[in-house]
């Protein structure tokens, strides 16, 4: 029978486990395997906090799934919206509620708490190591989206002190979308993912997309109240669905939904908990890294496939003219399968 070292800890036993990427995908799995005393490093290419491209919108994750990640304390004071409104160029088109409340916290914040858990939890985090694209054992690829030619822009920037008619504002365009939520203080996150326009660049590029959506309602409300000039951020060059790539991957690595659905996030907080026992065995020397990658290939299918789907044909209905104007007369008269729709995302 082997024998334990004389004072080896167990994470010393075990294999170590590289992860590029500290968004949200990364940072929770690193924590996650932390409580399993796996250790762990997590190489990120920036620094925190910074501000990201996001709704900074959380729907669709179940409680356990953070726990068991061990983050849930990280999102204990985060706003629970529930309530939500839907417009197409500034009329209204429906209200309802979320069936269970969301989280609204920023990227900011919220990374860099998860970042620091990692650390109280006994794990490493290294700033400014962007790592290489490589396949090789011990490497979980958690580097979000891959970068490639796309025909998106999002753009997301914070205002403070503007009302708002519900948790959540959803305004629907010509063919994009901004989101409206209130995340810390006084400070309303908008964030919008449009067609790219090359011409449309430089300081005003927000309000510039808004009104060639068509928003110049929004447009105005925004430019009512003060934009956090540090938080605008602009992320271009990448494709919705499944990334392809190969490798052990997480979070946006592996899929990217369509961001209308406010479920990218929870996503990523999914694949983190199914990776736990697939590298925990693998760290304990208990599974092969071919094991893996094949228990993790099938799980994101079995978990994200329908959910993908169902969201790229949603959204090409929402940004399309006819899509829009039925939406709107469904949304009108009461009749748009609201919590339905929105279980075929989740
Ligand atoms: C316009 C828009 C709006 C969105 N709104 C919402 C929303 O409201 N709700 C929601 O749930 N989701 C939303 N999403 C999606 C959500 O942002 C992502 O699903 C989520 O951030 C995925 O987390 P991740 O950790 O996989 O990737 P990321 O958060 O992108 O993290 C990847 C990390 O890897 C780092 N990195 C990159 N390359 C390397 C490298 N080579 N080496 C080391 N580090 C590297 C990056 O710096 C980054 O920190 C939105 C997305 C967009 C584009």
């Amino acid at each position: 029978m082997a024998r334990w070292p004389e004072g080896a800890s167990v994470t010393a036993l075990k294999n170590e486990v590289h992860i590029a990427g500290g968004g949200l995908a990364g940072l929770s799995l690193a924590a996650g395997l932390r409580r399993r005393e796996v250790p762990v490093v997590v190489h990120e290419a920036g620094h925190y906090p910074r501000h990201r491209v996001c709704g900074e919108f959380i729907s669709g994750v179940d409680e356990a799934v953070l726990d068991e990640l061990g983050v849930a304390a990280c999102l204990d004071d985060a706003r629970r919206p529930r309530s939500l409104s839907w417009y197409r160029r500034d009329r209204l088109v429906m209200r309802d509620e979320l069936p269970v409340a969301a989280w609204a916290i920023s990227r900011h914040c919220l990374d860099q708490r998860l970042a620091r858990e990692v650390v109280r939890l006994g794990g490493r985090v290294v700033e400014g190591s962007r790592r290489p694209r490589e396949a090789r054992e011990g490497l979980v690829w958690a580097a979000g989206r891959q970068p490639r030619r796309g025909r998106w822009i999002g753009l997301k920037a914070h205002f403070r002190g503007l009302e708002m008619d519900s948790g959540l504002e959803m305004h629907l365009g010509r063919s994009g979308y901004v989101g409206l939520c209130r995340v810390e203080g006084d400070r309303v996150n908008a964030c919008g993912l449009f067609t790219l326009d090359r011409r449309i660049r430089g300081g005003g590029m927000m309000m510039n997309y808004l009104r060639r959506e068509g928003l110049d309602g929004l447009a105005r409300r925004l430019e009512s109240v003060g934009m956090d000039g540090g938080s605008f951020s602009a992320v271009a060059g990448f494709r919705l669905g499944w990334q392809g790539g190969g490798g052990c991957g997480v979070g946006d690595a592996v899929g990217m939904i369509p961001p209308f659905t406010g479920n990218g996030m929870s996503m990523a907080f999914e694949s983190a908990r199914d990776a736990l026992d697939p590298l925990d065995a693998w760290s304990r020397g208990a599974a092969s890294w071919e094991g893996v990658l094949a228990e993790l290939r099938r799980r994101s299918r079995r978990r994200f496939a329908r959910r993908l789907s169902a969201a790229a044909v949603m959204q090409g209905v929402m940004l399309n003219r006819a899509g829009q104007a039925l939406l709107e007369r469904l949304g009108r008269a009461g009749w748009l399968p609201f919590r339905p729709m929105l279980s075929l995302v989740r």
